[in-house]
């Protein structure tokens, strides 16, 4: 195995239990996937994170031919090798978040709430429901994730997309939050949250470029 591949692996292993330590999933729900060049390492179908060891490493190429070893990948293999070729990202997180969950089954799009809408490119959409580890959900999630990087599916959960393991979690991670906050919102009896304007998501677009500590 190469040394970068099994490096890949023990930081995939490491976000999967993240998704259950966190609570976005329950027991072998949800997958992560990560890019090496042009081998996709996945999570195995059903199989407990905490029991992946340095030996389990799963890989597929971008047409999901396996390349390295004996476990069965994700049943969602459709929509993560989707992203990798849409978009530039080197990892995809996909949850069964419960707040994120509970929108998708609520409206259409996710409600633009908060500011954090705009880390994701703008309001969340919600793919149309589609039974998992089909190929017709992976188009409806590609559709739903035009110049986003995140999108909620329709009862069943989350996917998100980034440079890396650490930024597309994060994305999962603020997703969800932003999904509470917009239930805890919506469920005052007479009231109705206020929404941001798509002119203030994309000041706050370009103002979230330069976020952060500068790395020179
Ligand atoms: P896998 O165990 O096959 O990754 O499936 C979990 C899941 O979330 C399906 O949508
Ligand atoms: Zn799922």
């Amino acid at each position: 195995m190469h040394e970068e591949q099994a490096e890949a692996w023990q930081q995939l292993v490491d976000t999967a239990r993240r998704t259950v330590d966190e609570g976005l999933v329950v027991g072998t729900s949800g997958n992560v996937s990560v890019r090496v060049g042009d081998v996709v390492l996945v999570t195995p179908t059903g199989v407990p994170y905490h029991r992946l060891g340095p030996g389990d490493l799963c890989a597929v190429d971008l047409e999901g031919r396996s390349v390295a070893g004996k476990l069965r990948p994700t049943s969602e293999l459709p929509m993560h090798l989707a992203v990798y070729r849409a978009s530039d990202a080197t990892a995809v997180v996909h949850t069964h978040a419960v707040h994120a969950t509970a929108v998708s089954a609520l409206v259409d799009e996710l409600p633009a709430v908060h500011y954090m809408t705009a880390a994701l490119g703008g309001p969340v959409r919600v793919a149309p429901y589609a039974t998992y580890g089909s190929d017709e959900l992976a188009a409806q999630m590609l559709r739903a994730l035009r110049g986003r990087s995140g999108c909620l599916l329709q009862n069943h959960g989350t996917i998100t997309y980034g440079a890396g393991l650490d930024q597309a979690y994060d994305r999962t991670a603020q997703l969800e939050w932003m999904c509470r906050v917009w239930l805890t919102a919506a469920s005052v009896p007479g009231r109705t949250p206020s929404l941001l304007s798509p002119e203030e998501l994309d000041r706050v677009g370009v103002k979230l470029r330069g976020y952060g500590q500068r790395g020179d």
